[in-house]
């Protein structure tokens, strides 16, 4: 379906040790027929909801998406694993890569909500990306077609503070920043990022972990840069057919975007006061001009423009930040796009906030097409 909406899921984990230490109550339930998930009020007992409770409208509220993931507590028999997360999406996206389509899996919540866990995780339990990379490999080495050949190559950025950095290039100081530039045919791509072919799922992973760790060695070192920094992880697949009968080749070519966005709590910065601004220094642009962008895009007025390019143009204000501009396509272009919705499970305000985020991702369309060129 070309003109398909952006997959919303949304999911939940388990209480932390601090959590536990304050007796925090859990907030969410899920339906695992309506795959609905319910925002219950807070106790009033709970001091770390005693803002909400202050406000006049804390009610129950109740949303409906594609999928709603229970990670709250392992002894539930709906508890949903990083296995079933995958299989029920990453899976899903990595067949229409196969068929040539771009695609995009984009984690948002508030810090410590599960995005990074569910995008990378850990060694033990990985998350949507090191699976992806897994069964991307499986696929292409059970290929037994002598028409067929692949080629992947890998790269990884990070947008922090509106500056764009290489995450498979050794640090540097000063810091090496690179640009952004606009091709007709490509749309927006970022100038001089390495990118890397890989052979096998070793070497992918290799590369993955490199990256990665460039990103969390920064946060220890300032201020936590992973929960203000957006990680853009790419893998590009392209498939080679050639029909040795008629000597034809023709070439798929699929993106595949995997993005670890920075905590949500930092958008809401800016509704602050102007000297709350300057004391918290770097409001995170990219991550408001996200939510303009997903609104615009969301807006009834703007599905039925779908066709008409200068109000698109006029409208989206995707070029008001470096990650909403890098991302284009995938928001409201040529992707098949998904969002995760990672939620804490006793947090009402954020909570709510992310919810109504997700809810509002679902109204987007994007305008998938199959990715194929006749090359000789
Ligand atoms: P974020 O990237 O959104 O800031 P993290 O992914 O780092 O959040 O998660 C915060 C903490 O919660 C980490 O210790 C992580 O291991 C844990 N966690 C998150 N989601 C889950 C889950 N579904 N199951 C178990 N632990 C989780
Ligand atoms: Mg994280």
């Amino acid at each position: 379906n070309p003109g398909g909406n952006v997959k919303v899921v949304v999911r939940v984990r388990g209480f932390l040790p601090r959590e536990i230490e304050r007796g925090a109550q859990c907030l969410i339930d899920m339906s695992p027929v309506t795959q609905s998930t319910k925002l219950l009020v807070p106790p009033s007992s709970d001091p770390a909801n005693a803002r909400a409770q202050t406000r006049k409208v804390v009610e129950e509220k109740t949303f409906t998406f594609d999928r709603s993931f229970w990670s709250h507590d392992t002894e539930d028999e709906h508890y949903a694993t990083q296995e079933d997360v995958y299989n029920s999406l990453g899976e899903e996206f990595l067949d229409h890569n196969f068929e040539g389509y771009h695609t995009c899996i984009f984690a948002y919540g508030q810090t410590g909500s599960g995005k990074s866990y569910t995008m990378m995780g850990t060694p033990e339990q990985e998350g949507l990306i090191p699976r992806t990379c897994e069964d991307l490999f499986q696929r292409i080495e059970s290929n037994e077609s002598p028409h067929i050949s692949y080629s992947v190559r890998v790269s990884y950025f990070e947008v922090y503070n509106e500056h764009v950095r290489d995450l498979f290039q050794p640090r540097t100081d000063p810091p090496q920043y690179l640009k952004i530039r606009e091709s007709p045919t490509e749309g927006p791509y970022v100038k001089d990022l390495t990118e890397i072919q890989v052979k096998n799922y070793t070497e992918i992973l290799k590369y993955m972990r490199m990256g990665d760790s460039s990103r969390t060695t920064a946060s220890t070192k300032m201020n936590d840069t992973s929960s203000r920094s957006h990680a853009v992880f790419t893998i590009m697949l392209k498939q080679i057919h050639h029909d040795y009968k008629t000597d034809e080749t023709t070439e798929r070519l699929a993106r595949i975007r995997l993005v670890d966005l920075a905590g949500s709590e930092r958008a809401k910065a800016t509704e602050a006061t102007g000297q709350r601004l300057r004391e918290g220094g770097n409001i995170n642009k990219s991550l408001t001009t996200l939510g303009r962008v997903i609104a615009a895009l969301a807006d009834p007025k703007h599905a039925r423009m779908h066709n008409s390019k200068r109000a698109n143009r006029d409208i989206v204000p995707y070029r008001d930040s470096i990650l909403t501009w890098l991302l284009k396509d995938s928001l409201g272009g040529n992707s098949k796009t998904a969002m995760i919705a990672c939620i804490a499970p006793a947090d009402y305000d954020e909570t709510l906030s992310t919810l109504r985020y997700a809810d509002q991702a679902k109204n987007i369309r994007t305008k998938a097409i199959v990715n194929q060129d006749h090359v000789s």
